[in-house]
């Protein structure tokens, strides 16, 4: 069957899916609840003709990675994650609500939605006849840096993706955009230590932390540069009564980088300012709390961008003019690190992730689903 025809006739199953596993909420961290978003999106999937592979670990959920056509020559993938961030319950006692022509509800399209649409669009091309390996990489960790899983998780993400022709990363869309390059994120801790004294007999005695702090963080931020590397120190706790001279202090720092040498850099401005006393008689000291690695604008992901466009325009899905780049990492950096031309943002599109507003366009499920599949089928004829 032709492959709009078949996401036309069949996209309500695929809406009642998405419904069904946004219910099951998911935080992160709630190992549990994501693992029941997992089962439900393995036995859909089988159910749909795919073949599953788990690959489970200490602390994070299950990650999930669908196949199809598993024996024929590499095609290209899909990347989503199961998680949220949200704690059980944040959306009420009904989460998912249908209003109009949009979806409500903790993860409606970060990333959920995507994981609709990237199930769709392998169903499409299959049930087309399109006969090279398809796969989908679900991840667990997305929204708290893979820190769950670790590089044991980011490995899988690496081997999965590693020969396929691209990748499309189904995260939160937005109508006429799609992304080809994102900041890498680290995020550190900074510890200040000075010495307590009490502040009216013995101030002189005594060294400020927080003096030391404030020195610091003014020095970090000023290290940002527009379109460069970014420094944002948005967590501090200080001190330990009025009215003792405080002791010690403790800041965190986000930082967002654009490519890999970025992040040398951004550690050694770090680094310098850490070991720098400003006040005279403190100690410093750093720790990385978590990283994320950049997905890097590549010639190949302009490649792939410039055939989406061209669908988008051809096929009159959507109407897409230039690429975009964003801020916010996602998990399409460790495809363009396997070499994977990659685009992301392609899910579903809405608004307000990450707050309890979230919403996704229920028609984008059906769009990106077009966009992807036609795209595939362009750039890989059979
Ligand atoms: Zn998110």
């Amino acid at each position: 069957m032709n492959v709009f025809d078949y996401i036309e006739k069949n996209k309500d199953r695929y809406i009642d899916f998405w419904v069904n596993i946004c219910k099951l909420e998911g935080n992160s961290h709630n190992k549990s609840d994501v693992n029941s978003v997992v089962d439900y999106i393995e036995k859909f999937a089988v159910s749909e003709g795919f073949s599953c592979t788990r690959y489970s670990f200490d602390n994070a959920a299950d990650y999930i990675v669908i196949d199809a056509n598993p024996d024929s020559e590499k095609g290209h993938i899909y990347i989503a994650h199961s998680d949220t961030v949200f704690d059980k319950g944040s959306f009420g006692d009904e989460a998912v609500k249908i209003s109009g022509d949009k979806i409500y509800g903790p993860g409606v399209i970060d990333c959920k939605g995507g994981i609709a649409v990237a199930l769709l669009s392998m169903k499409a091309l299959c049930e087309n006849g399109y006969n090279k390996h398809l796969r989908l990489i679900i991840t667990s960790d997305e929204e708290v840096d893979n820190s769950l899983a670790k590089s044991e998780g980011i490995d899988i993400i690496k081997t999965m993706s590693a020969g396929f022709k691209s990748a499309f990363c189904c995260e939160v869309g937005k109508e006429g955009e799609i992304l080809v390059a994102r900041s890498g994120i680290i995020r550190l801790t900074i510890e200040v230590k000075g010495k307590a004294a009490h502040s009216g007999i013995a101030y002189f005695d005594g060294v400020n932390a927080i003096e030391e702090a404030s020195q610091k963080i003014i020095r970090i931020q000023k290290s940002s540069e527009k379109d460069g590397i970014t420094y944002s120190c948005n967590l501090i706790t200080g001190g330990e009564r009025i009215n003792i001279v405080a002791p010690k202090c403790s800041f965190q720092v986000d930082i967002r980088v654009k490519c890999a040498e970025d992040k040398e850099k951004a550690l050694s401005v770090v680094k310098e300012i850490v070991n720098t006393d400003y006040t005279g008689g403190t100690h410093s000291t750093f720790n990385i709390d978590s990283e994320r690695m950049p997905m890097e604008k590549t010639n190949g992901n302009i490649a792939l961008f410039e055939i989406i466009k061209e669908v988008g325009h051809k096929y009159q899905i959507e109407k897409i003019d230039n690429y975009c780049t964003s801020g916010g990492g996602s998990d399409a950096a460790y495809s363009v690190i396997a070499g994977v031309p990659t685009v992301c943002g392609i899910g579903t599109t809405g608004d307000f992730c990450h707050t309890t507003k979230e919403y996704a366009d229920i028609d984008s499920l059906e769009k990106r689903a077009k966009l992807i599949s036609q795209t595939i089928l362009s750039s890989s004829p059979r």
